[in-house]
């Protein structure tokens, strides 16, 4: 709308999408060296913050990468840049690049990291999953080991999620799940899963190749408010294809419906389970986030 647009934050500076560039040289391009984030505001209020901050900061300690600005002063940025671009409700992605330097991998040789936040639009799939659900495929390509490159990392290198993505794209399904080395269900390629099974609500643990999604813990939260037995647990595909419901969370994706996996059809999609969850998430961000009331 009329004076609503995408706009970056670039180590300090606001500007349009034409500012926000990094050099060739910047090791995020060249190794996928750096941390990322992605974050939803609603009504120009960022949605879990804090809890985005957190895990940017972990991810960054556990690759030795020195933010150059304090959780405080990155709140300031992101608050400053989502008031700026006058979206209202949009998708904030907050990345910190090792930074430019030699060519060798070496880390050491970078100066400084480059910092970018870019505020856009966002919406992971066609709205009409909301209502007829999503298809899956279970992808070939595994997801890395913890001893590889844990899972918890949110870092710049997507390489496997990507992969599939592609065979997913290949089958002509919505999204693909993806399998940690052992065949333990791990995430979607951008989203985590749940699955209903009575009154249990059940989600692949983070040392099975989760990543612990700020979505997902506010989900688990809900399932227990809401008096189910929410369980990380170690899930096989048996567990998926025989759930009666199984559905995907993330800041881009919010909640998805699974209606089909791997040819199996699940018994409902959306379910009642998901439909109360997406009910008490929709109603959860409107506290946390303010709700701007009938036009
Ligand atoms: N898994 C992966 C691999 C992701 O990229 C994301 C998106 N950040 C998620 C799960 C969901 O996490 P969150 O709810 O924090 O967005």
């Amino acid at each position: 709308s009329a004076g609503s647009r995408r706009l970056c934050w670039v180590n300090g500076a606001l500007g349009g999408p034409e500012t926000a560039v990094v050099s060739a040289y910047d090791h995020g391009l060249l190794y996928g060296d750096g941390v990322f984030e992605g974050i939803r505001f609603y009504h120009g209020r960022p949605f879990r913050l804090a809890e985005h901050l957190e895990r940017l900061e972990a991810s960054a300690r556990a690759l030795c990468l020195e933010l150059p600005y304090t959780r405080e002063e990155l709140a300031a940025a992101v608050a400053e840049l989502v008031t700026a671009s006058g979206l209202g409700d949009g998708y904030l992605r907050l990345l910190v690049t090792r930074g430019e330097g030699a060519l060798g991998l070496d880390p050491a040789r970078c100066e400084r990291p480059n910092v970018l936040i870019l505020a856009d639009r966002i919406s992971l799939m066609d709205g009409r999953v909301q209502e007829t659900g999503a298809r899956l495929v279970t992808a070939t390509t595994r997801r890395l080991p913890l001893d590889g490159l844990d899972p918890r990392i949110k870092s710049l290198n997507y390489l496997n999620h990507i992969l599939a993505r592609l065979e997913a794209n290949n089958a002509g399904a919505d999204e693909a799940l993806l399998l940690n080395a052992a065949g333990r269900v791990a995430e979607g390629s951008a989203d985590n899963l749940f699955l209903v099974r009575g009154d249990q609500l059940l989600t692949p643990r983070p040392e099975d190749g989760a990543l612990e999604g700020v979505t997902r813990a506010v989900v688990m939260a809900l399932g227990r408010e809401a008096g189910l037995r929410v369980r990380e647990a170690p899930l096989a595909l048996y567990d998926v294809y025989t759930a009666e419901e199984c559905f995907l969370t993330g800041t881009a994706a919010e909640l998805i419906p699974v209606a089909e996996v791997d040819g199996r059809r699940l018994p409902a999609a959306p379910g009642p389970v998901f439909r109360r969850l997406r009910e008490a998430f929709r109603a959860l961000v409107a506290r946390e986030c303010g709700d701007p009331g009938p036009a």
